[in-house]
């Protein structure tokens, strides 16, 4: 199992993004995984096993997102 991911939640992935960035952000939950790169904007999907198996870790929070929706 993932770990418990967030929209708002920001990860490092074990590989750099072209762009050199390897701090992304999560913007979508469901049956794929959004992540924006917080250094170039790039917008990709990933599958939670996807999202597992890249990622390195799971960083603190920075900005605290005031969920009312679900999706
Ligand atoms: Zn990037």
């Amino acid at each position: 199992m993932l770990p418990e991911i967030n929209i708002g939640d920001h990860v490092e992935m074990r590989k750099p993004h072209p762009c050199g960035g390897t701090h992304w952000e999560v913007v979508r939950l469901g049956a794929d995984i959004g992540l924006v790169c917080l250094t170039c904007q790039h917008r990709i999907l990933l599958t939670r096993r996807e999202l597992k198996r890249r990622m390195k870790r799971r960083l603190a929070k920075e900005i605290k997102v005031d969920e009312t929706g679900h999706e």
